[in-house]
């Protein structure tokens, strides 16, 4: 099988034909034939030729470099994306089969297409039939919060006897539910799916998706959702997940009871009725909670290593399940007490020697290993790519199959080393190029000081028994414990937020000036590139430069180019802002001795912000001078609110917006130039749905921070600036706190000191009781004043201990909550996080 690696790589080619039955005859024991019969069992009208495509994966990323001959490709339409405009891209890179609402221009004979009218319904559809070709058990999961933990859990708690198939990551929507699906095979001979919905009518599609045969409600949540009447509403939608189940399992409660259905079998727990089949009572103690459990009139006892509420609830759904499969105590027991914290997360770190690290230390499976390498893929810094991997469980695939599986998905991802760490993925080694094996971490981490790691992008990934943390730490720049932890999920909702609201066609302008408002530059507009904004905006040609020179090729505006950076700006293809005659006439004059064609410029105009801008009584002058000019090329026209955010001044706004329209109409007519025109910010694009022009420029929303307090409620956090407890002491009444003795303890006082202070950007104005940090979800006050490393906090109240986490911001206190109490703007808060604390971005 090892020449299977070096036919991978064909682009196109004369012998394309030969080749592709040659291809056919080598992977035909990867087909799935189940994969060709489904699809042709959806009601869809076939368009194409070729029918000797062997197909094994489905796929609805256009980027994943995992996308080639055999992926059945799903054109999904959102808001503002449409996959059918990477058609002809994927098929200049193998991709021959397609379901499509229409056949985009240019695409047709090129390939197979099978035309629906929706394609995200093909989609479901598609793997409703694929589901109901299997028949075995499947748990199915739904509730307001612990599905995937649960679904963890389980599976650990199952796959010693079970080859599990299960949802990577939270893979719970409408999309994410058919494609977890689709990844069954013949081995497996349990499923563990989960399904999470946010509005009504939708779990019907996810039921006939899943067809769970075991039900579990792990929290009903009493939280308000936005996509329901009330929660009676929430609850009945949820449990029609379980229309298909022999048994669903609950915590005692008459009202769910009340729903089920004559064949359903209600199978509860509780902690206060005797009714329920499974009486429950707990003692928790520093370490740990013991359960006793009561059923069927036996009695015995489990621990598991949790104190807290969800934990515990969590454990019991697990348990309940073991139960219902009939395990005995001992068992139960023995694999219960081994539960561990989930991290679902994939956390990015800066490494060693400018490396970085993708930290997937918690699972080894087919499935999260494809979700790695694209995520490895989006966030790559350099094109060396390593991938430090331990052996590969419950695939369900023989072993053979699956490593010559996984050796191709390291081809095709354009893995530059592969370090394999564990018995069998050494067995196994002759599969893949550079690669070294160890037989097992320690052995790694003894030879690691002969191994080199320099800028690279290191995606480290393995189950959890193999201990990868270590090899995390190791690899991980050391620095203090604060860190800024930066959420890329919630960045991708945001833009989806803000995206959702503007009109077709409407370009959008995501402005990462100053370090992304904080956040970190690179990685942001790494992932905003990936999203496929139009442009990117930042305050100087240094920053843009930084950008480009990392590899980032968004076209990116400069918004204040000083005319010593012309040269840099030219030579890293960065387009200027052009805000003043002077300006305009140096860089002319340099795009003429550099003999520049058409090269891009953006001109802003000043319409009552007062800052920067050609004003109305220089517009005369602007056209003659661009008049004929052929060395440049007015790519944009724009202009900047200064009350977007204040309904009170609507009106200047407006009268920004005419003048607006009238200077750029003006520019249009008289140059007889096309560009696009752009005027709003993220308050604007709120605010002023009706001038979106031709793009509009996104900012502080991005980073879940809005000018309006509804708005706000609507976007989810991205950043949280997070230290931990240095020391704890407690102080008797009358003694002080800190420098100048500000603060005097009333009474004895429990005070902890946090290695964070001025200098990581936490304004002294926070300190003196103003403000506060949490720990363990509770308040902490700030006392006495902040120093320039370390700020103390009032801890009496709370039960902590020193390494315990402290939250300086995020979800509370909001960045919001500070700027208002500090008597200044969300946005100086953020950028005052000083460069010296670490990002972590993660995904969740
Ligand atoms: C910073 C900036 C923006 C973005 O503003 P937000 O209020 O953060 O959305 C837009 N345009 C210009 C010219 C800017 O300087």
């Amino acid at each position: 099988m090892v020449f299977l690696r070096k036919l991978k790589p064909r682009k196109g080619g004369q012998n394309t034909i030969l080749f592709r039955k040659k291809l056919i005859s080598i992977y035909s024991h990867f087909m799935n034939p189940k994969i060709f019969n489904s699809i042709q069992s959806i009601p869809a009208k076939f368009v194409g030729n070729q029918f000797d495509t062997a197909l094994d994966s489905v796929s609805i990323d256009s980027r994943s470099l995992q996308n080639g001959s055999q992926t059945l490709f799903f054109a999904l339409v959102g808001v503002h994306t449409d996959a059918h405009i990477y058609i002809s891209y994927l098929i200049e890179n193998d991709v021959r089969n397609f379901v499509v609402s229409h056949i985009p221009e240019g695409c047709e004979e090129r390939a197979n297409f099978y035309i629906v009218e929706n394609t995200l319904t093909a989609l479901q559809e598609f793997a409703a039939q694929y589901r109901s070709l299997f028949d075995f058990p499947v748990i199915g999961l739904t509730g307001s919060n612990g599905k995937t933990i649960v679904k963890e859990w389980l599976n650990f708690l199952l796959s010693p006897d079970y080859n599990v198939i299960r949802s990577p990551k939270s893979y719970n929507s409408q999309v994410g539910v058919p494609l977890s699906v689709i990844a069954i095979n013949e081995q497996h001979n349990l499923g563990i799916f989960e399904a999470g919905i946010s509005s009504r009518f939708e779990m019907n599609k996810l039921q006939n998706i899943i067809k769970p045969t075991v039900g579990v409600l792990t929290n009903i949540g009493s939280a308000h959702d936005e996509g329901f009447l009330n929660l009676e509403e929430k609850v009945k939608e949820k449990m029609s997940l379980f229309q298909s189940c022999e048994v669903v399992i609950y915590q005692f409660n008459e009202n769910i009871t009340s729903i089920l259905s004559q064949r359903q079998n209600a199978f509860t727990w509780s902690f206060t009725n005797q009714e329920a089949d499974v009486f429950i009572g707990k003692k928790t103690d520093r370490e740990q909670t013991e359960l006793q459990v009561c059923y069927n009139k036996e009695d015995f006892k489990i621990n598991i290593p949790f104190q807290d509420e969800a934990s515990i609830e969590n454990a019991i759904s697990c348990l309940m399940v073991l139960i219902y499969f009939n395990y005995d105590h001992f068992t139960i027991q023995n694999r219960m007490k081994m539960l561990y914290p989930v991290e679902m997360r994939l956390k990015v770190k800066n490494g060693i020697n400018n490396c970085s690290i993708i930290d997937d230390s918690y699972s080894s499976d087919f499935q999260s290993l494809k979700i790695a390498l694209d995520f490895l893929e989006s966030q790559k810094q350099s094109d060396n790519k390593t991938v430090i991997l331990s052996d590969i469980f419950q695939s369900g695939l023989y072993k053979e199959e699956l490593y010559d599986k996984v050796a191709e998905l390291i081809v095709s991802n354009n893995i530059s080393r592969v370090i394999g760490i564990g018995e069998t993925i050494s067995e196994f080694k002759d599969k893949f190029q550079n690669c070294v094996t160890y037989k097992n971490t320690a052995e790694f981490i003894s030879d690691y000081d002969n191994i080199d790691f320099s800028n690279e992008t290191i995606l480290v990934k393995g189950a959890r028994s193999f201990e990868f943390e270590e090899i995390v730490w190791l690899l991980e720049e050391k620095t203090h414990e604060t860190v800024l932890e930066i959420n890329l999920n919630a960045i991708t909702y945001n833009l989806n937020f803000y995206k959702a609201k503007l009109k077709p066609n409407v370009k959008i302008m995501v402005m990462v000036k100053a370090f992304g408002y904080g956040n970190g530059g690179f990685e942001i507009a790494k992932l905003l590139e990936h999203h496929k904004v139009d442009y990117l905006g930042v305050a100087f040609a240094d920053e843009g430069i930084a950008l480009k020179s990392l590899g980032i090729q968004l076209p990116i505006m400069i918004l204040n180019p000083e005319n010593t950076s012309f040269n840099a700006i030219i030579q890293y293809q960065l387009e200027p802002e052009i805000y003043s005659l002077k300006g305009l006439k140096a860089f002319l004059k340099m795009a003429a001795q550099k003999g520049l064609q058409d090269f891009p410029i953006h001109i802003k105009l000043d319409t009552g912000m007062h800052r920067l801008g050609f004003e109305a009584n220089t517009i005369d002058e602007l056209i003659a001078t661009l008049k004929g000019n052929q060395n440049v090329n007015v790519k944009s026209i724009l202009s900047h609110l200064a009350t977007s955010d204040d309904l009170i001044h609507k009106d200047f706004a407006k009268s920004q917006i005419d003048l607006f329209e009238k200077l750029s109409s003006q520019l249009i007519s008289e140059l007889d130039i096309k560009p696009i025109r752009h005027i709003l910010n993220t308050s604007g694009i709120s605010n002023n749905v009706d001038s979106q022009y031709d793009m509009v420029r996104l900012g502080i929303g991005l980073y879940g921070v809005s000018n309006d307090s509804e708005e706000q409620k609507k976007l989810e956090n991205v950043g949280t600036l997070k230290s931990i407890i240095s020391q704890i002491r407690t102080i008797a009444a009358g003694e002080s706190v800190g420098y100048g003795r500000k603060f005097i303890a009333e009474k004895p006082t429990k005070i902890a000191t946090i290695p964070i202070g001025y200098a990581d950007g936490i304004s002294r104005g926070w300190g003196n009781s103003v403000g506060f940090v949490t720990i363990k979800n509770q308040k902490a006050t700030i006392v006495g004043s902040i120093c320039m490393d370390m700020l103390m906090v009032d801890c009496t109240e709370i039960e902590c201990k020193e390494g315990d986490a402290v939250i300086i911001f995020g979800r509370n206190p909001t960045v919001s909550y500070i700027a208002g109490k500090l008597q200044t703007i969300p946005y100086e808060v953020l950028t005052s996080i000083s460069q010296r604390v670490k990002r972590v971005f993660y995904r969740e």
